[in-house]
Formats: C-alpha cells, structure tokens, sequence
C-alpha cells in the first residue's frame, strides 16, 4: 500500500491558539482505506518552509493532503509553494475565475479583487470542488503520487475530504484486502472489568480488539480483516455479538452515540420521564441530558445545587415526587483535600440505588465521572427492568 502524509499549514496552529483538528480528521478518513498515514507535519504560512516540506513529503511518500493556505490573502501560499516545489507555474483558470465570481454574484455582492488569486492553480492539476467555500481545492498527480490541497476551514475540509479525496483514493489505490471498524460503547463497568471479560478476543488478531476508556465509560474498538467487504463484516459482526453476550446491560449503542441520547430514545420508548439534581458536577448531568432531549419529551426537570439539601438518595426521591416523573436522578462531587468524593444515587418507584467512590484527578474529569456514572446507573435500572 503506498503512504500518506498530511501537511497542516497555517501560522495559527504553530501559536497554539488553534488546535489541528483537520489532521485527526484526514487520519480518521484513511483509516478504512488501509493506507498508512506515516507522518502529519506542521508550518506555517511560510513560503520557503512549506517548499521544503512538500518537497520532503513527496520524496518519501506516495499521497500527501495539504490542509489550508488556500485562501485569498496573501499570507495564503499553499498555490506558491505547491508550485515551486513541483516545479511547474501557476496558470490562470478561466472557468474557475467565472465559478468563483458566479458564486459571489449569487449571494449579492461584486468578488474582491483578491479572490482572483483563487483561480490560480499549478499547471496539470485538477480542480477539487468546494461546494460550500469560494477557496477550491487541487489534486496534481505526478510519477504515481497525488498531492491534495484543501482548504483549511474543517466543514469546507471534510466535505471535500470524503466526496472527492478519499473516493479519489479507494479508486486509486484500492485496498488489498477489506477492512471493517465497529466500536461498542459501554457504561458503568470499569475498564479493568471488561478487560477480564474481554481477555482472549483482546489477544486476538483478527479481529482485534482494544479499549478506550473514559471517565466512567469505556468504548470497545473491533477492527475485523477480511478478503472481501462481507467476510470482514461478518467477522465483526460475530466478534460484536459475543461482546453484547458478556458485558450484558452496560452496553449502551455502537459508533457515535452517547448515553445521554440512548437513555432518552429508552425512556420514551418506556413512556418513563426523568428529573435530576446535582452539585459539584458543573452541571454536566443536566445539561447533557437537556441537549439530548431539546423538547423535554422524557426529560423533564434539572436542578443544578450549590449544596443539596440532603443526601443524594433521598435527593433523587424529593426530586422525583416534586416533578412528578418516573425516575429521580442525584450527583455529588464533594472536594476532600486533594481528591473528590462522588456519590450518585437513582430514586424509582421500587425503590433507590446508589454508588459511591473516590475520584484523584481535576475537578472537570470528577464532574464528567459522576454524570456518566448517574447515567450509569439509570441505564442499567432500564436495561434490568422488565
Ligand atoms: P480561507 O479561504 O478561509 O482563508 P484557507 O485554505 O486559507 O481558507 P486557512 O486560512 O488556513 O484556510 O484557515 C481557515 C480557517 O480554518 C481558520 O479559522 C483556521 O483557524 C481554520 N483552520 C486552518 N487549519 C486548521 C486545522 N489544521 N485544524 C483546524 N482548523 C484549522
Ligand atoms: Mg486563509
């Protein structure tokens, strides 16, 4: 398989007052294709330097993605840069230049004098369209390798990405062998709990199988090989199906979800409302379960406390009956010394739970434990329940 590196431009990065999230983004899109990305490299709007890094990056590898410098200042030297490390001059577009002004024209004013920079491109290139940004990005394919510069504004960067870029490259350099991605998400069970549970599909090969945990939650990443698209993704699936059998309820959905959005699709599904209250939790318990449920339909009241009144148990009841839902849910994070005390309890009409544990680390990392662990507990009242 050929490599790929990626090239982030931009002074921005280099201060730190913005963080690279487009190289992630390009790392997470070459995942399924198999291509390795070997190295991600950072400069600045800076001629001399970003010559020196094309050229470099295209002595090594096969692929490389250049993400901004696209725009129509003149601190924007990707074009340049692109240009004379590939030894070939920039020419003037014509069709590019009426896309350009066509697109300026349609939102009611007269294009600025600079955006003409943007028809510019190196001789032999291709044009990348931006369906939804006037700076268009390029593709210049020389001696079998493919140089891509894309713009650096992520939403332009990603649609550009994943309808002309990575379609581009499964076509191209089409993957020896079939690769298939699932992740699991759990919560409420500790890592260490379902490393024990997990042991010998984590030793496995293929599919492999790893953990990534967060505060209170772990994800289960299954990464299955195959010689065709079906045989990998019936690998997965079997290697998915045995995880769901042992880690029983603490399984809350697979791929992007969140347990603030599975227990609110749960609790409507069961015609069950829910109310909480919290202290000491930057009001995360609330405020995500708020956002899951934008028009109340299972959530229906959040308490942020700078003190509960009495212990998180008997909170969860005394909010529960005063909203009068199905589920009462209570968090506290106490500061003792250096650490924290988290105590999460849950109030239903059978009756009451709760946890309790100690937590080191920032108080930010507390408040998130203790959300997820609240959220938890409640997903697994429901996942028990009949
Ligand atoms: P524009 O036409 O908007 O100038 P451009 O191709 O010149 O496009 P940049 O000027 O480099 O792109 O960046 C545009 C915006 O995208 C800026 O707000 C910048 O902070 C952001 N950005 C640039 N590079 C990255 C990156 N690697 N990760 C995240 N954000 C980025
Ligand atoms: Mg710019």
């Amino acid at each position: 398989m050929p490599n790929a590196e990626v090239l982030a431009t931009g002074t921005e990065l280099l201060s730190g007052d913005i963080v690279d999230t487009n190289s992630a983004r390009i790392a997470r899109a070459l995942q399924p294709l198999s291509i390795p990305l070997v190295q991600i490299t950072v400069v600045g709007d800076d001629l001399p330097r970003m010559v020196a890094a094309i050229r470099a990056a295209m002595a090594r590898s096969e692929i490389l993605i250049i993400s901004g410098g696209l725009g129509p200042t003149v601190d924007d030297v990707t074009r340049e840069a692109v240009a004379e490390a590939t030894g070939r001059p920039l020419i003037f577009d014509p069709e590019l230049f009426e896309a350009i002004r066509a697109r300026f024209q349609a939102f009611g004013f007269p294009m600025p004098e600079n955006n003409r920079r943007q028809a510019f491109r190196p001789q032999g290139s291709q044009v990348i369209p931006n369906p939804i940004g006037t700076a268009p990005g390029f593709l210049l394919e020389e001696n079998g390798r493919a140089l891509f510069a894309l713009p650096g504004v992520p939403r332009e960067l990603e649609r550009m990405l994943m309808e002309s870029v990575i379609p581009y490259l499964e076509q191209r350099f089409p993957p020896a062998e079939a690769l298939v991605w699932r992740v699991v998400r759990t919560i409420g069970l500790g890592e260490s709990m379902i490393d024990e549970r997990l042991r010998d599909l984590l030793q496995g090969e293929n599919p492999q199988v790893g953990l990534n945990a967060h505060p209170g939650m772990v994800d289960i990443r299954i990464r299955a090989r195959g010689t065709t698209r079906e045989e990998a993704a019936a690998r997965a699936e079997a290697t998915v199906r045995i995880i769901r059998e042992r880690l029983q309820w603490a399984v809350y959905g697979e791929g992007n979800c969140t347990p603030e959005e599975a227990l609110i699709v749960t609790l409507r599904e069961r015609r069950a409302t829910l109310a909480t209250i919290e202290q000491g939790t930057l009001g995360l318990l609330g405020g995500r379960l708020a956002a899951a449920d934008p028009e109340s339909h299972a959530f229906r009241i959040g308490e942020v406390r700078t003190r509960l009144a009495a212990a998180p148990e008997h909170a969860a009841e005394a909010i529960r009956r005063q909203a009068g839902t199905t589920v009462g849910l209570a968090a506290e994070v106490l500061p003792m010394g250096e650490n924290f005390q988290i105590t999460v309890a849950m109030a239903t009409p059978e009756g009451s739970r709760g946890l309790q544990r100690g937590h080191r680390g920032p108080l930010p990392h507390a408040a998130e434990w203790a959300a997820n662990a609240a959220m938890g507990l409640l997903w697994r009242w429901l996942q028990e329940a009949p």
